[in-house]
């Protein structure tokens, strides 16, 4: 069989897995909660509040959009011309065109160019959340944020370029079959390595304050059996006013993380609800299947990418011989684009789902469906959510379940535990 036999056959191979995995291990059975409980749920919350945060969402929406289009016409254009390519020869020329330069050198340039198209959509988002309030780090702050993200991406994104275009230099038939394991075990480590490495970048953590919400969420963790190491206060108030706690890493680096706004903001009670979800989180080991689904889908697209990128009529709109030359960076930028904004929709659905379940385990685990509701007003009224959302963009983009949603869902378990 060719190399290309092989890499349909990996290919199928590695959906069929993303499938399986997808239909034992996402919780699909668990109904929302009834429209009307979600409506009455609505009713129940502040006008003025709803319309504020109702007002950011749109105020927000021009932007967003009008930035996610020119993202993606930039990509088409550095991609599907031969702009892209003509971009990495120049930034290769100074040294002789050596495919170190090219690759390293051009595919950075390719990157930052997408990303500077996109930096006014970036700057007017932060302009409108200071308006509004949300956003605490000043432009200075905003800035450091930015020029600290590239430097992470750029060390980042040249080990991967240098990398990646080694193998297909070292294995110019089999570069495919390299490239989905190398890009598999890149999601594995970094899902290890950047809980640890670059979280510190952007936020100092510090461990939680000996005290009775500290004994309480370390006696919760003991009584859920969920392995916690500890809990940190991320000092998260230096950026945003925004509350939200989360748990990241595996193994021995997995911890719960809270922000110090939530500490702020929140009665003891409902931080108690909101580590009580993320501890479902850990006890349904999210993070491992999200790892594992993460590599199988990256594994997937390095395959993918080789079968469409050898396909005539692409190469010769970017005007080069392979998908696997330095030159082609650019082609690889626009597939890869492509293929995340139809990811999109599809990543959201899964984590909702799974978002919806850790809801149901911190019910469950607290009993305290009440406090949980407050909660979820008092996080949709601090981060000016829209507590219900235009249905298409809740399709597209909601990672999490709504706030009427979620409110309907404490209240149907109440319903149930007559509690
Ligand atoms: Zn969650």
């Amino acid at each position: 069989m060719t190399p290309r036999g092989w890499a349909v056959l990996t290919l199928a191979g590695l959906v069929v897995a993303l499938v399986v995995v997808a239909v034992l291990l996402v919780p699909w059975s668990r109904p929302p909660a009834p429209r009307a409980d979600q409506l009455a749920a609505l009713r129940d919350l502040p006008a003025d509040e709803v319309a504020h945060g109702r007002a950011l969402r749109a105020a927000l929406r021009p932007g967003r959009y009008t930035g996610l289009v020119v993202g993606l016409l930039a990509a088409l254009a550095l991609g599907l011309t031969p702009l892209g390519g003509r971009l990495i020869e120049l930034a290769g020329r100074p040294f002789g065109g050596h495919w170190v330069a090219q690759a390293v050198l051009g595919g950075l340039v390719v990157v930052l160019v997408a990303d500077l198209l996109t930096l006014p959509f970036a700057a007017w988002r932060h302009s409108v959340l200071t308006r509004y309030g949300l956003s605490t780090n000043g432009w200075g702050g905003w800035t450091l944020d930015l020029l600290k993200s590239y430097a992470v991406s750029a060390v980042l994104g040249a080990t991967v370029l240098l990398g990646f275009y080694a193998v297909t230099r070292l294995a110019p038939r089999w570069w495919w079959a390299l490239g989905a394991a190398g890009a598999a075990s890149l999601v594995v480590l970094l899902s290890f390595v950047l809980p640890v490495l670059v979280e510190p970048v952007f936020n100092r953590f510090t461990p939680m304050e000996p005290g009775s919400l500290r004994t309480e969420l370390v006696n919760m963790a003991a009584r859920d059996g969920v392995p916690v190491r500890d809990v940190l206060v991320a000092d998260a108030s230096r950026r945003t006013r925004a509350v939200n706690a989360y748990v990241s890493g595996l193994g021995p680096t997995r911890r719960v993380v809270v922000y110090d706004t939530l500490l702020r903001e929140a009665t003891p009670a409902e931080v108690t609800s909101v580590v009580a979800h993320e501890l479902g989180h850990a006890k349904d080991r999210d993070v491992t299947v999200g790892t594992l689904t993460g590599a199988l889908g990256a594994a997937a697209l390095v395959v993918a990418l080789y079968l469409v990128g050898s396909w005539g009529p692409l190469l010769r709109l970017a005007r080069v011989d392979s998908i696997a030359e330095p030159r082609a960076f650019g082609l690889l930028i626009a597939l890869v684009t492509v293929a995340g904004l139809v990811a999109t929709p599809v990543q959201a659905l899964v984590s909702r789902r799974v978002e919806a379940r850790a809801d149901a385990h911190a019910l469950a685990l607290t009993g305290d469906p009440a406090t949980f509701e407050a909660m979820q007003r008092r996080l949709a009224g601090i981060n000016l959510a829209d507590p219900d959302p235009p249905r298409w963009e809740y399709l597209w983009s909601a990672s999490h379940p709504s706030t009427v949603e979620r409110m309907a869902a404490a209240r149907a378990y109440a319903r149930e535990t007559g509690g």
